[in-house]
């Protein structure tokens, strides 16, 4: 087998691409001034800019009571304004420029409609798609920040790189594999759509060292491969798994499982839109995900979901991200709500040892329960549970009694034992999560345990929460 050998690969070291920013402090409070004055330095450019667009950006300026870019004198007091854009009004932006203009790329659009020359999307299963819109500069920053994240992985210019990540419009689908041209490398473009027993046999054909791929792809490859080549996936000699699109590639039992059907190390990352990108180092355990576009995004202007006051940002701070593109041209984001919730880091990763700003996605605004005023997330529930495993399946449902947000106490928590636990042992184990939920998230629920199989699975989305009457 090729494991040994994976495991000596080149390590980052003093000259690590996750230290592309020129602040040279190991101090929390230091390094996040110096990003401010970095953001701040960019961002007066950046509300000029955009109050030039009186269509969309200038009106909310205006909402919010501002009346002049000048009007904006720290950056404390554009942490003060609200938020100017979000997914639904994104979807209303694109469809008035389509009517008014007869394009789709939103009133928000801060370029003449030639200049846009890139587009890709969300996938749209929640209805209109989203446009992310790029010009040239916006293209090139955003391959920049990818390659960046490339580096991290140890992709080398003339590699292979293997992508099976769906391609139509998605950002890390076509704008991926040009940002991988871009870099040098070769990406054999097969797509998820070619479907499990094609991408297996071009696999094998062109010998990639890298794959980009969600994890629902990863497994089904590990699974599939004995029966559709003959082989197992760890003779094929990737050396890296690129994960993104899903939530999962953070958990150590995924990346354990990767390692020892691929012989390989994953990655888990975000990123593509308006010049964000954010990657995991390759530890057993993910530590977050290191930002790596600092000095073109400003992503976690954290706020309050319920207030949408502003949070101080600090080692630990948790709130929504409020994301802003600090010199997008096209249709940028500015003050975007992205409806995250994110847990920050800052300091050393104890993964690589990297002294920055790191982030975990932990839930979505709009999933957010409140138990007696502690702010919860399904997420956040998840993830302890996942600790259990494999003693529970890892499958859980919060039973709610009435919509979210507020949650009337105790908190009804199903989860499913393992598959080789004993009956015996099932009330101790719920007492055992109660209390591991109550140290670590501040509430004590009341916990079922069912019999493994109990709960219907239906892949990565499976909403976590269901809300029926009291019985
Ligand atoms: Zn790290």
């Amino acid at each position: 087998m090729t494991h040994a050998l994976h495991a000596l690969a080149a390590r980052p070291g003093s000259a690590s691409p996750l230290r592309y920013l020129d602040i040279d402090t190991r101090d929390p409070a230091e390094y996040l001034a110096a990003l401010d004055a970095l953001r701040w330095a960019k961002l007066q450019k950046q509300i000029r800019y955009v109050w030039r667009n009186e269509d969309y950006y200038r009106r909310r300026f205006i909402e919010a009571g501002v009346t002049s870019p000048n009007d904006i004198r720290s950056l404390a007091d554009f942490r003060q304004l609200p938020a100017f854009i979000d997914k639904a009004r994104h979807r209303d932006s694109q469809d008035e420029s389509l009517r008014r203009y007869g394009h789709p790329l939103g009133l928000h659009l801060t370029t003449a409609p030639e200049n846009a020359i890139h587009l890709a999307a969300t996938s749209g299963t929640t209805g209109t798609p989203t446009f992310y819109v790029f010009s040239r500069k916006d293209l090139e920053i955003t391959y920049k920040v990818l390659g960046r994240m490339f580096a991290v992985m140890g992709l080398r210019p003339g590699d292979t790189t293997f992508h099976a990540f769906g391609l139509s419009l998605w950002l890390a689908g076509i704008t991926y594999t040009q940002a991988l041209e871009a870099y040098g490398a070769r990406p054999v473009a097969v797509g998820a759509e070619g479907g499990v027993p094609k991408i297996l046999r071009y696999i094998e054909l062109t010998r990639p060292r890298f794959l980009f791929a969600t994890p629902s792809m990863v497994n089904q490859l590990i699974e599939r491969a004995p029966n559709e080549i003959g082989k197992p996936i760890g003779a094929l000699g990737i050396d890296g798994v690129f994960c993104s699109g899903e939530p999962g590639a953070s958990q150590p039992a995924f990346r354990q499982r990767v390692r020892e059907h691929f012989g390989a190390r994953v990655f888990d990352a975000t990123g593509g839109a308006w010049h964000n990108g954010t990657i995991t180092c390759d530890s057993a355990d993910a530590h977050g995900m290191h930002y790596m576009a600092e000095d073109h995004c400003f992503r976690y202007d954290l706020v309050d979901p319920e207030t949408r006051q502003p949070l101080e940002i600090r080692d630990g701070a948790v709130g929504e991200g409020i994301h802003t593109a600090l010199e997008y041209e096209a249709s940028p984001a500015f003050r975007n709500a992205t409806g995250d919730i994110l847990r920050l880091h800052v300091g050393e990763c104890p993964g690589c040892g990297h002294f920055g700003v790191r982030m975990e996605i932990i839930g979505r605004a709009d999933d957010m329960l409140a138990i007696k005023g502690v702010k919860v997330y399904p997420a956040a529930i998840q993830k302890v549970v996942h600790g259990f495993m494999p003693r529970l399946s890892g499958e859980l449902r919060i039973r709610l009694d009435a919509p979210p947000p507020r949650v009337e106490p105790p908190l009804k928590l199903i989860v499913e034992a393992g598959e080789n636990t004993a009956e015996s042992e099932w009330a101790e184990l719920g007492k055992a999560l109660a209390q591991r939920i109550r140290e670590l998230l501040s509430f004590r629920p009341k916990v079922s345990v069912l019999p493994f199989g109990s709960l219907p699975r239906s892949g990565a989305k499976t909403k976590l929460i269901e809300i029926a009457p009291p019985a």
